[in-house]
């Protein structure tokens, strides 16, 4: 079998132009959606993050305030920004790019964001409303991993996924997801003993280590979905996954390439999220 690519750019243009007529219809109505991104510090990756935020809001019309700070902004002056843009009318998303100096305390910043403005869905209440099935903002990479399977056709009624992976912004809230769309959810992680005997189970893996080939041909069960969230760099330097792309391929009935899989579709849901956070603002 060789698998069919999920196409993430695609999918992912598709998605923006979506995003860019809800924003002009709420911008016609006097709501345009605004997103906040604040970096603090000169972490270079960040840097490109966020102008990618930036850049793709500016695309589709939302409006973008960009804010940046030395390293040496205090916790207080930054919980301060967040208290002023949590309460200002024109911002329905706010997102602080991680990682914060170590003399922040991420987890007080993240929880100090309205979580009605919360779009990265990082907070433990929007982990909660995921958790117990209530509407909230689902975390960007997941929810676009969502969407990548669902553009497939596939059904998840009854299958068997495996997450590999349980961080709390990818592989944990990928696996509720999964169960919330009535799959069988098998999470994996560093301590699981024999990955490969979950893997070749699984109709859909999931793959969010940050390891090259921890998801080998051997691992798969003909005609799986693989999904590959992971970001490396292979020994020519250039970026790959968590999966054997060329060997997988040839087991699979569907495959993410990266790039040009999961990593689009990232930025794209934080779009949706705003613009889903603007319309609730707006009544709509
Ligand atoms: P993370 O916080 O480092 O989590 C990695 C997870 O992989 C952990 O749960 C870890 O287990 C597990 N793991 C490590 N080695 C393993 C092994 N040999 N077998 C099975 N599980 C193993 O990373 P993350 O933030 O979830 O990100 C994962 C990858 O996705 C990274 O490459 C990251 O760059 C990428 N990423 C991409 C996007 C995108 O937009 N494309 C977005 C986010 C992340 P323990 O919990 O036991 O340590």
């Amino acid at each position: 079998m060789t698998a069919q690519r999920i196409d993430g750019n695609a999918l992912s243009k598709q998605l923006r132009a979506e995003v860019a007529q809800r924003a002009a219809a709420l911008t016609a109505r006097g709501h345009q959606p605004g997103l906040a991104v604040i970096l603090v510090g000169e972490d270079p990756a960040s840097a490109v993050y966020v102008r990618n935020k930036v850049k793709a809001c500016e695309d589709n019309g939302l409006r973008s305030v960009f804010e940046k700070y030395d390293a040496t902004l205090s916790e207080a002056d930054l919980l301060a920004r967040v208290a002023a843009l949590n309460i200002d009318p024109s911002i329905h998303g706010i997102l602080v790019q991680m990682p914060l100096p170590k003399h922040i305390d991420a987890t007080k910043v993240i929880e100090s964001i309205d979580t009605a403005k919360d779009v990265d869905g990082y907070s433990v209440l929007s982990a909660g409303e995921l958790m117990a099935g209530l509407p909230g903002f689902r975390p960007c990479t997941p929810y676009g991993c969502m969407k990548l399977i669902e553009s497939t056709g596939v059904s998840l009624r009854g299958k068997h996924a495996v997450v590999i992976g349980r961080s709390n912004t990818v592989g944990k809230p990928m696996a509720i997801l999964l169960l919330a769309a009535n799959a069988t959810v098998t999470i994996c992680h560093s301590a699981t003993p024999d990955l490969a005997l979950h893997t070749r189970q699984a109709d859909i893996v999931v793959a969010a280590v940050g390891k090259r080939n921890v998801l080998t041909a051997d691992m798969v069960k003909p005609g799986a979905v693989v999904i590959d969230v992971g970001m490396n760099r292979n020994d020519e330097g250039k970026l790959c996954g968590d999966v054997d792309f060329a060997g997988v391929s040839e087991v699979a009935s569907w495959i993410t390439p990266v790039p040009g899989g999961v990593g689009p579709m990232t930025i794209t849901m934080l779009l949706v999220n705003t613009i889903e956070a603007a319309e609730r603002r707006a009544g709509i």
